[in-house]
């Protein structure tokens, strides 16, 4: 395991070595990579949502640093007109040391966001060990600041509930299945009833919630809110889809073509290995590309 910890590392020169592999899915390692990445989505009438990778940090530097980073992302993302907002895990602002510091670093985070022409923060959703306190932090903020919204989990068997919750307080949520392994205790196991599960609270957020960001690669779902959408007359700037960097980008762009709002989450920073690992982990195809890539060299 301290092996693997070694070489996970992201000052290790295994990491650095192997950056090449991660990068259909971290288009680098810096602000400014990220930047120059959502200015090729912009062109294609994309927008994004930066995220700074890292999560569980144990200690207030490294969550100050975070939120040092977000404060400098957002100057950038300003001076540089990019179309874009960000997304932020909790635990990366140091939730896990001190509830009350994350609270307020998110909130500075919040304030300078607030200048900006798209001031929306979203809060990712991390592991079901911090479910609670996330949307504890997120409620809390809320009553304060309006530019802020959280993710919901399909596959947890809660989800419904805070769906309810989140359309009660007019709050943008956005939709994902999870990425996450969870035990069978608290969410849906199997893909089809996790699928129903989606479309169910994609279908109350979309009649009754608020600009809800569908986050999906998933084509049948992708059909049926298109299909839902139009029959119940939701027009299309009353919600967006969401996918992924390096995802399926063929249809990113077809979306867009096709007049619908999508956004695409740009992860960036030296902590890509927990990210890359989930979507190695979620799908054959993104093992399939990272393959072909090694091959390719
Ligand atoms: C914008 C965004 C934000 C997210 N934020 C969070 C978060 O905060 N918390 C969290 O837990 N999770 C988050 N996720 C991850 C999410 O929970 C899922 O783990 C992830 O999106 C995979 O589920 P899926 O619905 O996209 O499709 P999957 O279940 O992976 O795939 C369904 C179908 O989609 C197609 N497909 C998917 N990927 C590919 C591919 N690479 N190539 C070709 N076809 C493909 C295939 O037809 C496949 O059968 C986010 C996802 C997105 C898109």
């Amino acid at each position: 395991m301290a092996v693997i910890e070694r070489l996970l590392a992201p000052e290790s020169s295994f990491q650095t070595r192997f950056f090449f592999l991660a990068k259909r899915f971290v288009p680098g390692e810096t602000i400014a990579s990220a930047l120059d990445a959502v200015r090729l989505l912009n062109a294609d009438g994309l927008t994004g949502t930066l995220d700074f990778l890292g999560e569980d940090v144990t200690n207030v530097e490294d969550a100050t640093r975070t939120r040092d980073t977000y404060l400098d992302m957002l100057a950038q993302i300003e001076r540089e007109a990019i179309r874009t907002n960000v997304s932020v895990k909790l635990t990366a602002l140091g939730l896990l040391v001190d509830e009350a510091l994350c609270v307020s670093y998110l909130e500075q985070i919040l304030d300078r966001a607030s200048h900006l022409p798209d001031p929306f923060v979203r809060i990712d959703m991390e592991g079901s060990s911090v479910t609670d306190a996330t949307l504890r932090v997120f409620e809390n903020v809320f009553s304060r600041h309006r530019n802020v919204g959280p993710v919901v989990q399909a596959y947890l068997k809660r989800s419904p509930a805070d769906v309810e919750r989140a359309i009660e307080l007019h709050a943008r949520v956005r939709l994902c299945k999870g990425a996450y392994a969870e035990p069978a205790t608290i969410a849906i196991a199997d893909m089809p009833s996790i699928r129903k599960a989606y479309l169910r609270m994609a279908e109350a957020l979309l009649g009754r919630g608020t600009y809800p960001g569908i986050a999906t690669h998933d084509p049948r779902i992708i059909d049926a809110v298109k299909a839902y959408a139009r029959q119940q007359g939701i027009g299309k700037d009353r919600f967006e889809f969401q996918l992924l960097y390096g995802v399926r980008p063929e249809l990113q762009r077809s979306l867009a073509r096709d007049g619908y709002n999508v956004r695409v989450y740009v992860p960036f920073g030296t902590h890509w290995a927990g990210y890359f690992y989930r979507r190695l982990t979620e799908r054959k195809e993104n093992v399939f590309f990272v393959l072909r890539s090694l091959v390719a060299r």
